[in-house]
């Protein structure tokens, strides 16, 4: 049976001459495995369109509940991502974090959406590449049940919190001042938490409408990323390839 769906390529991995087994992030299929066979050949139609990081109209095969690409119409290529290496880098990280974070064969359109916002800003250049790594980690987490709490101190219970820290195990932020015990913590910024509580409230056009630079971005940006990896309970390779160049 044929049936049509708008398709993320998030991984593809090559398999036998010219094949791809592809991961791939669907509206109606959620998060799916698909077979793209003859997609390295060189005459191949569908070559382009099933493309890591590529954002694809195609036309699908199911036979016993596997799919194969039989066309592939590339809606956005994201040509941004592949002029810089840093930029490659972060969008295979985004990718690498909507597959680990998504559950086969359930559709999950608001995860999509978030994965094709960041792509898109970092391919167009809208914010600085920390900007967006930040935005979209905590968008995520929160998506997942995982929302940091930070609009009051989780000790005081003040909205206004004084020198605030993050405690990455728990995801709450603290006053300094009220951190009785020996804890795991980051150092944060009022501005910082200010810009974070902007992203988690945001509509989800606007998740990049916050100003922050300096040691603000800084500390939005080491706080977000612990808590990611807190989240994800694993190191992921494709950070640490960001992370070095
Ligand atoms: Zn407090």
């Amino acid at each position: 049976m044929f049936r049509t769906e708008n398709a993320l390529i998030l991984r593809e991995v090559r398999f036998r001459e010219s094949d791809r087994i592809l991961t791939a992030m669907t509206p109606g299929l959620g998060k799916v495995t698909l077979a793209a066979h003859g997609a390295l050949s060189k005459k191949s139609r569908i070559a382009a369109g099933t493309q890591q990081l590529t954002w694809s109209e195609l036309t699908l095969f199911e036979k016993d509940g596997r799919y194969s690409v039989r066309e592939a119409v590339t809606r956005e290529a994201f040509p941004g991502l592949r002029r810089e290496l840093e930029n490659l880098a972060l969008g295979s990280y985004i990718a690498e974090c909507l597959e680990l974070f998504s559950t086969e064969g359930q559709p999950e359109p608001e995860l999509l959406q978030l994965g094709l916002n960041s792509l898109y800003a970092l391919s167009e250049g809208l914010a600085p590449r920390e900007k967006i790594k930040a935005a979209f980690e905590l968008r995520l987490t929160a998506m997942e049940g995982y929302a940091p709490a930070v609009e009051v101190c989780a000790v005081c219970g003040r909205k206004e919190i004084r020198s605030p820290v993050f405690l990455q195990d728990d995801g709450v932020a603290v006053c300094r001042d009220c951190l009785r015990e020996e804890r795991r913590f980051l150092p944060f910024t009022s501005g910082a938490l200010e810009a974070m509580r902007r992203v988690l409230q945001a509509p989800p056009k606007r998740f990049l409408s916050f100003g922050l630079d300096g040691e603000d971005l800084a500390r939005l940006s080491s706080v977000s990323e612990a808590w990611l990896l807190h989240c994800a309970g694993r190191e992921i390779p494709s950070l640490e390839y960001y992370k070095k160049l």
